[in-house]
């Protein structure tokens, strides 16, 4: 197995090891119904470990427990500096033992390890002490009121930006841990309490993220943490005693928890899927924009919801530029995340591999060429080739569709009739890509994009001070930045009569 072939830390052991209960109120705990459930490695397809079954009665027991820490527990009391110090922590704990999580998550998900240590934790770090930061700096406004109805009168009037209450949030299995950081960090230093369900794919990073929030020493109750399925995720969406879900995930989940916040009408912040156009204009440098148009579809083996998967090159260019993606891609190193060599790790599940197989066959069927790839790749294991198809219509699936693994359709386009219509045809409008040396050019397409994120000469041009999120059906909402802050805040007005 890839255990026995890549050494893993001892860190790592001992906590594969170990039983791996829910975090409910500060304890570790198993599922009220003693289930569990296995998740794999998928390298291999082999059973990693075991992990409690949360259900419904496991999200009740954590949201009481993430309430009775936001009302009355210490959390409720301290200082912003205080939060702030403990969020920190929280930081340079991920930070010191990024490699140890990094392991882990290339166990879990299948990525690489080198990656998951450098970008998805050191990037997690990053945004707990970007919030930590914020703790101290959430700030109301004094309002000059008028009140033109009372002609005489004096008044004081100013706003609090208060803590919205228990958060639910709900993460996918692309970023396990990195998900998990955006979710929590910015929640905490507003001073809310959070319900957090990892992917059933991948929960193990956010049960080790649990243990960091022990040992810095967060009150018991502030961050909850209950693995398990869909329908654990369902009971908190619905759940009467959760004041905020913050989902990402696929747009139609997103949907459905949109129909069960109504209940109690919870607020609600969604980050869904894409459909990412990335233009190329033939100004563009080649250099820069040939490796930097496959890492735009290729990184996290086409697993980001940002993939750059419709791939506009202006027609002059259109041969050379796919032709030379294409032979960039093939040269990519497939192989299990664990081995420090893999570029390209495996889809994460089977359902994903099979999902991602389906799109394939049906882009070849419907009379699109491989320039590369087409086909799952080795004997074991969850991997796809990475494929760059041509000869596509707007009207394909793989055109269409979010696949979700390392697929890309190329589409050539006229200068003068503009792209910006066709890279505007889609339901989604999270991200979009640009090149050209033209620095007008750069901006006006910049304008014309609908896309809640535009990255010009690079892609994946991501910072947590910077606010992501979508545009039409990619999401509600914005995270990272300033922003976040918004959805993890109540304006309350205050105004005094003098
Ligand atoms: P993907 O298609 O990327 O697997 P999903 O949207 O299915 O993403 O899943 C993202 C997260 O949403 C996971 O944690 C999953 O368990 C959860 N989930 C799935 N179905 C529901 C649901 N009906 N309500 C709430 N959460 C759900």
């Amino acid at each position: 197995t890839a255990t026995v072939q890549f050494p893993l830390h001892t860190a790592v052991r001992e906590f594969l090891s170990g039983p791996h209960g829910l975090l409910i109120g500060g304890e570790w705990v198993p599922a009220a119904s003693g289930r569990t459930f296995p998740t794999y490695d998928p390298a291999t397809g082999e059973k990693i470990t075991d992990v409690a079954h949360g259900e419904a009665e496991d999200v009740d027991r954590a949201v009481a427990a993430a309430r009775k820490a936001f009302e009355e527990g210490p959390w409720a009391r301290m200082k912003p500096n205080e939060r702030e110090r403990l969020i920190w922590r929280v930081g340079d704990l991920l930070s010191e033992r990024a490699e140890i999580f990094g392991q882990l998550e290339a166990l879990d998900n299948g990525k690489s390890a080198m990656i998951a240590q450098v970008v998805d934790t050191e990037w997690a770090a990053d945004v707990f002490r970007y919030y930590a930061g914020w703790a101290t700096k959430i700030e109301g406004s004094t309002v000059n009121v008028s009140m033109p109805f009372v002609p005489d009168g004096q008044f004081h009037a100013y706003t609090l930006r208060e803590p919205v209450g228990v958060c639910g949030q709900i993460i996918p299995w692309n970023f396990p841990l990195l998900m998990a950081s955006w979710k929590i960090a910015p929640a905490l230093a507003a001073g809310n309490t959070v319900v957090l369900k990892p992917a059933e794919q991948t929960p193990l990073t956010a049960l080790l993220l649990g243990q960091l929030f022990e040992e810095a020493g967060f009150p018991p109750g502030v961050v909850n943490v209950v693995t398990g399925f869909g329908d654990a995720g369902a009971a908190i969406a619905a759940h009467d005693g959760v004041d905020k879900v913050a989902f990402t995930g696929s747009t139609e989940v997103g949907k459905k928890i949109v129909d069960a916040a109504k209940g109690n009408l919870k607020k609600v912040s969604l980050e869904l899927g894409g459909k990412s156009p990335n233009v190329v204009f033939a100004d563009a440098d080649f250099d820069i924009a040939v490796p930097g148009s496959v890492n735009a579809w290729l990184f996290n083996h086409g697993q980001c919801c940002v993939a750059g998967t419709r791939l506009f090159v202006e027609d002059k260019i259109f041969d050379e530029f796919t032709q030379a993606v294409a032979e960039a891609a093939a040269q990519v190193k497939i192989g299990p995340g664990l081995d420090p060599a893999t570029q390209l790790g495996p889809m994460v599940s089977q359902e994903q591999f099979d999902r991602v197989s389906r799109y394939l066959s049906e882009g070849l069927a419907d009379g699109a060429r491989a320039l590369t790839g087409g086909k799952p790749w080795g004997e074991r294991g969850y991997f796809i080739e990475p494929t760059v198809f041509v000869d596509v219509r707007p009207e394909f699936s793989i055109v269409r569709e979010e696949i979700f693994g390392p697929v890309v359709a190329a589409l050539p386009f006229n200068a003068e009739q503009g792209v910006e219509a066709a890279a505007n045809n889609s339901e989604y409008g999270l991200a979009a890509g640009v090149w050209t040396r033209d620095v007008s050019k750069a901006h006006r397409t910049a304008k014309a994009l609908k896309a809640g994120s535009v990255w010009v000469n690079q892609y994946n041009g991501f910072d947590t001070a910077m606010p992501f999120g979508g545009y039409k059906q990619s999401g509600w909402g914005r995270e990272l930045g300033a922003a976040a802050l918004d959805l993890y805040t109540q304006t309350k007005a205050v105004n005094i009569a003098l």
